[in-house]
């Protein structure tokens, strides 16, 4: 077994990052060159089932042939009994990246994406997705979950058959951190969540606004990382993706999947990343607490601005682009 994946923090910065050697050696279809390879050689595809670790949920069609399976991460990010090793000289903080996680893969279909889907094999997936997540969720070494999706090589993701990654973190991660002190500050200062605040703003204000459904607004936010960034913000108060009910569930999906559709028209089908985004688990029950799913679309990596500056940088602005997305 290779070496635990650990939680280091950077003395110079305060930068936390996650060293995780537990992931190299997992398969690749996307090279330096990112040209995908076939089909032949994913573990994803049906029939090379042995090829990953055992099903440990999935959502079957009629028939009984799977439509979506969730399985443990042969190349983990975080895992059972990571350990701290000793003799490398530690300079700032350390500790074992302790955790469980898990792909699912969406479709057994190799070339097919998300967007896709048939609004009921999506239901299927969000289905399986919302199980996981509450899994993690549960977990007693757990302080935080992540749900996310990879598409394409510029969003980072490594194999080309649609997939998505739920986990569970030992310690709340800087940018939920962040986001949930925001929130509370903002709450005990004017009664409501920054979310729900710039949610009500942006359904006031209607010129970023994309969509909207009894239950969702869908718009492009104010400041994005993206161009084209889209969130769906619950408008009711849901403290995660996790605890969604089925009818909220059932009306997610199908705007979900015209959202997405109408961000991949409008990027010429870019490389994309999605992120369900909840607050830390002990902060699930507090007033101010609320989940959102963000559509990100990626046509290059940070470059020496963002770098340099920690800050990105986005060329059309979002006024512009929910614009575009309304009239598609
Ligand atoms: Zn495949």
């Amino acid at each position: 077994m290779s070496a635990s994946p650990t939680l280091r923090v950077d003395l110079v910065t305060g930068r936390r990052v996650l060293v995780a050697p537990s992931r190299r050696g997992s398969p690749r279809d996307f090279g330096a060159i990112p040209v995908a390879r076939d089909a032949t050689a994913c573990p994803f595809c049906p029939g090379r089932e042995d090829l990953t670790s055992v099903t440990r949920d999935e959502r079957r069609d009629d028939e009984g042939v799977w439509l979506t399976r969730a399985f443990a991460n042969l190349f983990p990010m975080v895992r059972e009994g990571a350990a701290v090793t000793a003799g490398h000289a530690p300079v700032a903080e350390e500790r074992a990246a302790v955790g469980d996680h898990e792909v699912l893969v969406e479709t057994p279909a190799h070339g097919i994406d998300l967007a896709e889907l048939s609004d009921r094999h999506a239901h299927a997936v969000f289905d399986l997705y919302r199980a996981r997540l509450a899994v993690m969720a549960a977990r007693d070494d757990a302080r935080a979950v992540l749900m996310f999706k990879n598409r394409g090589p510029r969003s980072g993701a490594s194999l080309l058959h649609a997939h998505g990654q739920v986990l569970s973190l030992p310690v709340t991660p800087p940018g939920v951190r962040r986001r949930d002190l925001r929130a509370r500050r903002h709450f005990e200062a004017h009664g409501r969540g920054t979310l729900a605040e710039a949610r009500d703003r942006e359904l006031d204000a209607r010129v970023r606004i994309v969509d909207e459904t009894e239950h969702f607004a869908v718009y492009c936010p104010f400041a994005p990382h993206r161009s084209f960034e889209t969130w769906i913000v619950p408008k009711a108060p849901s403290a995660s993706f996790a605890r969604l009910d089925d009818a909220r569930l059932d009306a997610l999906v199908p705007l979900f999947q015209r959202t997405l559709r109408r961000v991949l028209r409008a990027t010429d089908n870019a490389d994309y990343n999605v992120v369900v985004r909840s607050p830390a688990l002990r902060h699930w029950s507090a007033p101010w607490a609320l989940w959102n799913l963000e559509i990100l679309p990626r046509r290059g990596g940070d470059a020496g601005f963002e770098l340099s500056s920690e800050m990105q940088c986005v060329l059309t602005p979002p006024e512009e682009c929910a614009e575009a997305l309304r009239a598609l």
